[in-house]
């Protein structure tokens, strides 16, 4: 247990947060007042400190910056009714973390670190969750290479650290998405189900082209053959089709494993949809479409909760829909952020205590 080495903590002589209303936030621009850092050394993880929020000092040649060794997390904490605060499932975002460390050749992190210095960061700085309805604390751990030297190789030294960005509300309009079929996130093999930076460098270009054409993100399909959906810009999709609610399968590791994702297969299926996760086309959902079965499309993650859909373009055929009459997206996200803010009994152990 880290407790027993305890993490040393240099706090801030005066808080940022009288600076800063924690109201109307815009995402991921304002930072607390602390966050946590440690180094990995000859195999270990060591200088486990939590401090005032500050730049860091990097040669030139970080490895990272180079090579592209580098992951991350995302991860929300709410306070309930009493002011408690609380994290929405940081032990899966760990072990996803993990995941992505190994696919990177990059050190694993102890679970007491990640958690658990996650946690006692949270507790110095509570006071920065914000307590209005649809705002949260945004978690963002990371991990990078840091030898200084410029050959390839994996590095032997590596940062990780957590810094937290008070944020809401994440309102995103109803989206248009272009279903792209030239370019690729992942294919077999890939990094797809690693959060590791590189991803989002590959992406940027594509979402700028989609914007140029009027859209807000794209839908990626699979690499091989362009036929299969995937997911969309940082959130994993979902259909509803008649009675059944479809997400692509995560067995060919192209997909990113959303906290989000398989939280909404859970309460999908309590409110009495028959979840589905497997291969889907877009030939499929053309035809649900032109059926008039097509019902929904939303995309899930934990920035924006649950995105409506409400433009799918498939080269020139455009799918419209009345987001205005759904009715499994807007129960889903009632019944996510009933249980983020702790309005509702937590029957799945999701809320895990400050
Ligand atoms: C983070 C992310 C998601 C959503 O994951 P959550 O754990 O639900 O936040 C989906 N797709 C990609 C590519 C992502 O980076």
């Amino acid at each position: 247990m880290i407790a027993a080495y305890g993490i040393p903590v240099t706090r801030v002589e005066r808080s940022k947060l009288h600076d800063i209303p924690l109201e109307n936030i815009p995402f991921g621009k304002y930072f607390t007042d602390h966050m946590l850092e440690a180094d990995y050394e000859n195999g270990e993880w060591k200088n486990i400190e939590i401090k005032p929020y500050q730049p860091l000092l990097l040669s030139p040649s970080v490895a990272a910056l180079h090579y592209g060794q580098a992951i991350f997390e995302g991860i929300k904490a709410y306070k309930d009714k009493e002011g408690n605060p609380f994290i929405f499932r940081p032990v899966d975002n760990y072990k996803r973390f993990n995941l992505s460390a190994e696919r990177m050749q990059m050190p694993t992190v102890p679970r007491e670190l990640f958690v658990e210095g996650m946690r006692q960061l949270i507790d110095l700085d509570k006071n920065w969750i914000p307590e209005k309805d649809d705002h949260s604390l945004y978690i963002r751990p990371f991990m990078f290479s840091s030898d200084e030297l410029i050959g390839v190789r994996p590095s032997d030294t590596y940062k990780f650290m957590i810094i937290l960005s008070p944020t809401g509300p994440y309102y995103v309009a109803p989206m248009r998405i272009y279903v792209e079929e030239h370019y690729s996130r992942a294919a077999p093999g890939g990094i797809g189900y690693a959060k590791a930076a590189g991803n989002y460098g590959a992406s940027m270009l594509v979402t700028a082209e989609a914007k140029k054409k009027g859209y807000d993100q794209v839908l990626w399909t699979d690499a091989l053959e362009h036929k299969y959906v995937q997911e969309i810009g940082t959130m994993n999709v979902f259909f509803i089709i008649g009675d059944k609610a479809i997400t692509p399968d995560l067995t060919q590791g192209t997909i990113l494993a959303g906290v989000t994702r398989e939280s909404a297969v859970t309460l999908l299926e309590e409110m009495g949809y028959k979840v589905e996760e497997r291969k889907i086309s877009i030939d499929e959902l053309v035809e649900a479409y032109q059926a008039g079965s097509l019902n929904e499309v939303f995309g899930t993650g934990t920035a924006a909760t649950i995105s409506l859909i409400k433009e799918l373009r498939y080269k020139d055929f455009v799918m419209n829909f009345d987001v205005s009459k759904w009715e499994a997206a807007p129960e889903l996200k009632k019944r996510l952020n009933d249980i983020r803010q702790s309005k509702v009994i937590d029957k799945h152990g999701w809320m895990y205590k400050v």
